[in-house]
């Protein structure tokens, strides 16, 4: 029977009415996950401590000091257990035992079979003797000095990267920002740390940057675009980052790490090339001016973060705005603002002017100028191809001598006209008109006079014709007159007053000319366009045939 120790409140006097050895303490003993050890002070006969009594331990105190509990159980302690006194544990108990002090100490260990292993002892004085609470820390310790070394490592990196290198909390709050934030945004790391990740990038780039953010709760590292940020004297500079998630034991965000790096020129250069890009893919695919206009005028806007952009053209006095993009609740030009502006030349000539409009002239990034002297360049190119596209789309749906719709138009437009009106429902009416005896008018006055002769009826005609009517030259002398919507009836009165027109017209002085008209109407059973078609060449035949100078319907 070992002897019952009094226990005592940790560094109180001895409470004699708790012991331990049979009592429920020592099976709580037992209980415990960490080693537990009861030991008593042996004295010699001058009272002095020389070594410890071992009452108990529990089986998880026999494992950690790789002793079997029945073999040390009422041993001294530095016998059974050398290596107590060898890490010095003996000295340390004995002074818990004299001040009456609890003490907690922290020791490596490295058994002879496995790893080193850390362990954590409280000392707690119960009557003469102590109690002790053995925990593994292995696994806090390890991971403590892992991420002590990281930091080291971090901290080496990030303190001597050209990189501006920083930690943001999950919560997007700059925790620690390297020195070269002070070549990179011209801020004192101090200045940036507590203050948002954010705050220094362009708004319009905010919402890219910030979606980037919430992709690594789910990836570990993500690499941004291209982006903008201002310094602190005011000026853009661009960058590109490197975002690194630290995460916990559970795979929680604790920290996200990023590098910036400033990539400036080549990113102007990067994102102007994809810019101009745009706007030749537009004028590729067809667009017109206004539009491309309207596309410059943003393109630039956005490429210099500028808050507004546009085309202007020369005219007589005022210049003739384009097109133009502002920033969203952008008001005109505020004081001070600057303005960049590069002339367009067409074919060499003066044409316009493509303008950047800045909030201030510090707002003006470098290397803007070169910018938007290329997109002016662009634009001339644009406006040209555009221009030239717009008159060969003319040359080849118009005539050239009367400038009225040519045959294939005419074909087409009657095409579209017959169709519609069949599926509708509605009337149309098409006529040809044929000038009389034209051959005679170019024996007599010559060819020039006769050309002079078509121009003059073709506008007459034009001038006779409504908004959704489709005039045409169908032959040499001959012109068509479609009237959408116009039912036969109608159209006779019109075509009436045309000839009228044309033979009170002075054309072809001293002649004079005339004109032959074959009308008809779409009816039901017309099995398509040609078939009204012919019948007005037809009744154009009877107009001939009767006489000249009239209007036959069929
Ligand atoms: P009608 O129709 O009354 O029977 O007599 P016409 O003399 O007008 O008939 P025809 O069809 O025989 O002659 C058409 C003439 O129109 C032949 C040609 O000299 C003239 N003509 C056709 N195209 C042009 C043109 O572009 N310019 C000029 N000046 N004359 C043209
Ligand atoms: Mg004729
Ligand atoms: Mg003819």
């Amino acid at each position: 029977m070992r002897q019952p120790l009094p226990i005592s409140e940790a560094g109180g006097a001895p409470a004699p009415a708790t012991t331990v050895g049979d009592g429920p303490l020592c099976a709580a003993v037992h209980a415990f996950l960490d080693g537990v050890w009861l030991l008593r002070a042996l004295r010699d006969d001058e009272g002095a401590l020389v070594d410890f009594l071992i009452l108990d331990l529990n089986a998880r105190a026999a494992q950690m000091a790789g002793v079997a509990r029945h073999a040390v159980l009422g041993e001294r302690l530095g016998r059974a257990v050398p290596m107590a006194r060898r890490l010095g544990h003996v000295e340390v108990y004995a002074r818990v035992v004299a001040t009456g002090v609890p003490e907690t100490m922290e020791f490596r260990y490295e058994p002879p079979d496995g790893p080193p292993v850390w362990r954590e002892v409280q000392v707690v004085p119960v009557g003469d003797g102590v109690v002790l609470t053995f925990r593994d820390i292995t696994r806090r310790v390890v991971l403590e000095e892992a991420r002590a070394a990281s930091d080291r490592d971090f901290r080496l990196l990030a303190e001597n990267a050209t990189d501006m290198i920083s930690r943001v909390t999950p919560g997007g709050i700059v925790s620690y920002v390297s020195p070269a934030c002070r070549e990179v945004l011209g801020f004192e790391p101090h200045e940036l740390v507590g203050r948002p990740a954010a705050m220094c990038v362009h708004p319009d780039d905010v919402a890219a940057v910030e979606g980037l953010a919430r992709a690594l709760v789910e990836v570990d590292v993500v690499r941004s675009p291209a982006f903008r940020a201002r310094r602190k004297d005011g000026a853009w500079v661009w960058l590109e980052s490197a975002s690194r998630a630290v995460r916990d034991g559970r795979g929680r965000l604790v920290e996200v790490q990023v590098s910036h790096r400033d990539v400036g020129e080549r990113a102007i250069a990067h994102a102007e090339h994809a810019a101009l890009n745009r706007v030749f893919e537009a004028v590729a695919a067809g667009a017109s001016a206004p539009e491309l206009h309207d596309l410059v005028a943003f393109e630039v806007a956005r490429l210099l973060g500028a808050e507004g952009g546009r085309v202007v053209r020369d005219a007589d006095g005022a210049p003739e705005l384009l097109g133009a993009w502002r920033r969203d609740g952008a008001e005109g030009a505020p004081a001070g603002a600057a303005t960049l502006e590069a002339p367009v030349r067409l074919d060499g000539a003066p044409w316009g002017a493509v303008a950047a409009d800045f909030a201030t002239p510090r707002d003006v990034p470098s290397g803007a100028r070169g910018a938007v002297e290329r997109f002016a360049k662009l634009v001339g190119l644009a406006v040209a191809n555009a221009e030239a596209r717009e008159r060969l789309t003319a040359q080849a749906t118009t005539d050239g001598l009367t400038g009225l719709a040519n045959h294939a138009t005419f074909h087409t437009a009657l095409i579209d006209a017959v169709a519609l009106a069949e599926r509708y429902g509605r009337p149309l009416s098409v006529a040809i008109v044929d000038l009389d005896r034209f051959k005679t008018v170019n024996d007599t006055l010559g060819h020039q006079a006769g050309d002079a002769a078509l121009r003059t009826v073709a506008s007459i005609l034009r001038g006779h014709a409504r908004r959704s009517d489709v005039v045409a030259r169908i032959g040499g002398e001959e012109l068509a007159w479609l009237m959408p919507e116009t039912p036969v009836a109608e159209a006779v009165t019109a075509v009436e007053r045309l000839r009228a027109a044309i033979a009170a017209a002075p054309v072809a002085a001293p002649l004079g000319l005339t004109a032959s008209v074959g009308l008809t109407g779409l009816r039901e059973d017309d099995p398509g366009p040609e078939a009204l078609l012919a019948r007005a060449d037809g009744a154009l035949y009877r107009a001939k045939n009767l006489g000249r100078n009239r209007v036959h319907q069929s």
